[in-house]
């Protein structure tokens, strides 16, 4: 078998490129596929690509915009002689060894390899939302806010994703509608401050969102309180669906153990998965903190747990 390498990282988040730094200055020469900016599934430098400040990642006493950070990461990566491939790992072969990992354009041999692929936007499960993502119906305020200016917008979730996304949202609205379907929100107390005092933001409490009305353009959202049961269109033209996430692991389903969410089990206290030699970081395997300084730190950890790993097979 041609150029076997000792580690390849799927994902390019906070989590995939602090493993990449950890291991390129460890000498293991890792090879990342990041992933590809075509595919509507793929967000090479992962979540944070979407966002603009960031102001808990520390290190950065005035913040720093997540695009601004991922591309440090990158340098730094890079700086330590990672080899950035972009392309997305379309099938992956952890039964036998040297691992396999293929993408559309070449077939990929690892000794090891780290899974930190990260999680995306929940959707609604709704039909319509295929015919409108992109058409007034969105996940990412920070990159469609500025088309709705002037506009009714509505939001969905009560999690602090969906007050970020109102808050944010307020700077192009009048008025920003969060649908959510309890009475009281999950989203830490500074975030449920700073919503309650914004007199932009309204809440529609106890509600979801069961159909979106319009043919080629988002018009309204259909709800249906879910106390009364009384159903009522909410006319907007934008709205941004902030439920959470899902983790991306369609692809090592049947290849390393998931739990009943989807994420990836890892070994408590450790990155390594049910297969020996795979590891996992980030938020492919984290549903509880889920923030980019945790996943950096997991992604150290893989790279450590990996090194270590390698060694052992040495000897
Ligand atoms: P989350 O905390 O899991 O909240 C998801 C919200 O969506 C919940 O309010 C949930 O309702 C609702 N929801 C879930 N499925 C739904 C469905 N099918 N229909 C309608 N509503 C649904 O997710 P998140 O807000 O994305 O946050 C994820 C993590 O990132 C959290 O740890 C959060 O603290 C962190 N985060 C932090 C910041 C920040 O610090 N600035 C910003 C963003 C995210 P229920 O409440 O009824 O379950």
């Amino acid at each position: 078998m041609n150029d076997v390498k000792d580690i390849l990282i799927i994902g390019s988040g906070p989590a995939g490129l602090t493993a990449a730094i950890y291991t390129a200055r460890a000498n293991l020469r890792p090879l990342m596929l990041e992933g590809e900016l075509s595919s509507s599934s793929d967000q090479p430098g992962g979540q944070l690509m979407l966002t603009t400040e960031v102001e808990n990642y520390p290190g950065f006493v005035d913040g720093i915009q997540g695009p601004e950070l991922m591309a440090n990461f990158r340098g730094q990566a890079l700086r330590f002689g990672t080899e950035i491939v972009t392309e997305r790992a379309t099938k992956v072969d952890f039964t036998s060894h040297p691992f396999t990992v293929w993408s559309r354009e070449a077939e990929y041999h690892a000794n090891a390899v780290i899974i930190s692929t990260g999680a995306q936007s929940r959707m609604l499960g709704l039909e319509a939302e295929k015919r409108l993502l992109g058409h007034g119906l969105s996940t990412c305020a920070t990159c469609d806010g500025f088309f709705f200016q002037e506009q009714p917008i509505a939001v969905v979730g009560g999690g602090d994703s969906a007050l970020e996304e109102a808050l944010f949202l307020t700077k192009f609205a009048e008025k920003v509608s969060v649908i959510h379907r309890r009475d009281s929100l999950r989203a830490s107390k500074i975030m449920q401050e700073r919503a309650f005092k914004n007199d932009k933001i309204e809440f529609v409490w106890d509600t979801v969102v069961t159909d979106l009305v319009g043919d080629s353009s988002l018009e309204g959202a259909q709800l249906r309180n879910v106390k009364t049961g009384e159903e009522s269109v909410l006319a907007v033209s934008g709205l941004f669906v902030a439920i959470g996430h899902v983790p991306n692991t369609s692809l090592f389903s049947g290849q390393l153990e998931l739990d009943a969410n989807g994420y990836i089990v890892t070994i408590p206290g450790t990155t390594g998965t049910s297969v020996e030699g795979v590891f996992a970081s980030g938020d492919v395997q984290d549903h509880v903190y889920r923030q980019a300084i945790t996943a950096a730190g997991s992604g150290c950890m893989a790279a450590i747990d990996a090194e270590r790993w390698l060694e052992s097979q040495h000897d």
